[in-house]
Formats: structure tokens, C-alpha cells, sequence
């Protein structure tokens, strides 16, 4: 059963149509610009979908499905390494006290930070990865959405959001939430794609981020992103290119989602395997996500 919503950014409810996928109707508010999906499953239903099959599925390799990730355990160093370069940014930015992920996912970053002297917390939606952090991490993760947690007002140094924003149903009122719970001048990091790039207008439906359309219901820009945040009382400090580091098969197995024929990346990844090349490390920038670092107005 899908629902109608109105835009989270202005409040409208007039939009004009981006693209369809699977039956999903991608939308652009024709008064802010915001894209998303409309209408879309209730909240409850969209969150279904992180069990244990989101975090380590076949759908990236065979098409089939497109969510989730093919084996995010076992690639646990290579988010490490991504998440360390994020976190010299943050620790840049803000002086080392308390942090807050919110959809931590396994709790890898969480890991991280905790390594390098932050007290931490988690909050995540998926059942699934938030006892995975828990047992096999000992890390304090709750279960929910974070309006539904009530956390004490001013309680954080440090929030992010990596690669979450854009699966929340209500994401103003969540970066209200942020807002809330982080001290005077607390520092927020989000990770999302960026509707906004070249490559995005590009690829069009093609786009990997919009064939998410299962998990994905906002899709920013730079400019409604900065907008969102200043409506929740932030002050974006810099913006960033997000990049992430991959083992050289899988990377090139991805490649296929994006040519027009599969004959060329087939070829390249047999060869890479055959080298004995697959788990060689590379740093890969998508040209599509974006890192936004904002500080909450005092
Ligand atoms: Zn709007």
C-alpha cells in the first residue's frame, strides 16, 4: 500500500516527474527542488527491508535486486579505512567528547571512533545489525529511529549520519532531532548522494542511487541539503566529494550497472581475478555522494 507525501523540504505538494523505477515514481518538487519518491510505502514497511538478507545478498552481483550490499561483514576493513579518513576530518572539526551514529549499521565507525578515544553510541533501525553490534562489537546501540529514542537534549559533541539521511521518512524532523541532542556548536557529518552532480543528471535512471529506489525515498542536492539543514538550525562548514576504498574486483564487477553493454567489464574483471588482482585496495570516487559537515548555530 503506498502513500502520498508532501514535500519534506517546503511543505508543497506539486511536483513534476524525474523517472519510474520498478513502479516507484521518482518526483522534483517544482517549488524547492527536491527529489524523492511520491507516493511511497509507509515508513513500518520501508524499514522491513534491513534484515539480515540487506547486509549480505547476491542482488548487486546478479541485477536482480538492487539493494543493499553484496557482503558488508566481510568488508569491514575497507569501511574501516574509508570511515578513518572521515573521522580525522570530524576530530578536525570538533574536540574529542561524545558521539552519536545514528543508523550505525554493524557499528564499524562506532568501533573506530570508540579506538580513537570517543565515547559512543549507536542508534539503528535494523534488528539484524544492531545485535551484531552489540555481541560481537560491545557496543551500546539502540534500537529504533532517533525521534523514538528521546535522548537527553544537549547530550552530544559529534552526531553523522553516513549514508542514512536519505532512508529516513521524515528527514527535517530528524535533523530537528540531531539539532536537539547535539551541545551548542556541535558538529553534524552527513553522507548522501548527490542528486546535484553531473554524473547523476548523466545517468538519469540509470543512476545507481535512483535503481535504490527500495531504500532510497530523498535524493539531495548540495543546495536542498544546505537548505534542509538551515531550516533544522545548522550552518553547513564544508562540503566534500565522499570517496570510499574497494577491492579492485568487486569494483569492477560494479561497473557493469553502468555501460550500455556488459562485454567490456565482464572482460576487465576476468582479467583482474586471473592476475590474482581482485583484493588489490583502490580508492574510488563515484563522483555522486557528498560529505557535508555542519555546526549547530549556538
Ligand atoms: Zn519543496
Amino acid at each position: 500500500m503506498l502513500e502520498n507525501v508532501r514535500c519534506a523540504l517546503c511543505g508543497a505538494d506539486d511536483t513534476r516527474p524525474v523517472t519510474e523505477i520498478d513502479g516507484l515514481h521518482i518526483v522534483r518538487c517544482q517549488l524547492c527542488g527536491l527529489v524523492y519518491v511520491n507516493p511511497r510505502y509507509a515508513e513500518e514497511r520501508l524499514q522491513e527491508l534491513y534484515t539480515e538478507l540487506y547486509y549480505d545478498h547476491d542482488g548487486i552481483r546478479n541485477g536482480l535486486e538492487f539493494f543493499g550490499y553484496d557482503d558488508y561483514l566481510s568488508d569491514e576493513e575497507n569501511i574501516k579505512l574509508s570511515f578513518a579518513k572521515r573521522l580525522r576530518t570530524i576530530e578536525r572539526l570538533s574536540h574529542k567528547g561524545t558521539l552519536l551514529d545514528v543508523g550505525c549499521a554493524t557499528g564499524f565507525f562506532l568501533d573506530l571512533a570508540r579506538a580513537h578515544g570517543w565515547e559512543v553510541l549507536g542508534t539503528e533501525v535494523s534488528a539484524f545489525s544492531a545485535s551484531y553490534a552489540r555481541e560481537r562489537l560491545a557496543l551500546d546501540v539502540r534500537l529504533g529511529t532517533l525521534s523514538q529514542l528521546n535522548l537527553d537534549a544537549q547530550s552530544f559533541d559529534a552526531v553523522t549520519m553516513w549514508d542514512v539521511i536519505e532512508h529516513v521518512a521524515h528527514p527535517l524532523a530528524e535533523l530537528h532531532e540531531v539539532q536537539r541532542i547535539l551541545r551548542p556548536n556541535g558538529l553534524l557529518s552527513i553522507i548522501t548522494p548527490d542528486a546535484g552532480s553531473w554524473v547523476a543528471r548523466l545517468l538519469g535512471p540509470r543512476w545507481e542511487e535512483f535503481r535504490r529506489v527500495r531504500e532510497h525515498i530523498y535524493f539531495f542536492s548540495k543546495r536542498t541539503l544546505a537548505e534542509m539543514l538551515g531550516k533544522a538550525g545548522f550552518d553547513v562548514l564544508r562540503v566534500e566529494r565522499a570517496d570510499k576504498i574497494f577491492y579492485l574486483g568487486p569494483a569492477i564487477q560494479r561497473l557493469k550497472y553502468y555501460t550500455w553493454d556488459g562485454v567490456f567489464t565482464s572482460f576487465a574483471a576476468s582479467l583482474v581475478y586471473r592476475l590474482g588482482l581482485d583484493k588489490l585496495r583502490v580508492n574510488v570516487n563515484p563522483l555522486t555522494k557528498m560529505t557535508v559537515y555542519a555546526r549547530k548555530r549556538a
